[in-house]
C-alpha cells in the first residue's frame, strides 16, 4: 500500500534487533455544523472507512447537509422573511 508524505511516522526497534519504520494512523474529526458547531448526527469513522463509503452515507440528503437541520430550518426562515 501506498502511503502519503502526510502521515506521521516513527522507528520502533523490535525485539528481534531491527529498526522498523511505524506510521501513526490518521484520526477523523466529527462531523459539525458550519454555523453552530454542533455535532452532526453522523458516526465517527476511520478514514480508511469514509474512502469506501458511498457519498449518501457520509451526508443527509437535503439542502446544507453542512448545517445541521436547526440551523438549516432557520436559514430557511430567514430567506422567506426577508
Ligand atoms: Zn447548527
Amino acid at each position: 500500500m501506498r502511503i502519503s508524505k502526510s502521515v506521521k511516522r516513527y522507528k520502533v526497534k523490535t525485539p528481534g534487533g531491527k529498526n522498523v519504520m511505524n506510521f501513526k494512523k490518521r484520526k477523523s474529526s466529527y462531523p459539525k455544523c458550519k454555523k453552530c458547531g454542533a455535532k452532526l448526527n453522523k458516526p465517527k469513522l476511520s478514514v480508511k472507512k469514509l474512502k469506501t463509503l458511498p457519498k449518501t452515507k457520509k451526508r443527509p440528503q437535503r439542502p446544507f447537509p453542512e448545517l445541521c437541520s436547526r440551523c438549516m430550518r432557520e436559514y430557511f426562515k430567514e430567506k422567506v422573511r426577508t
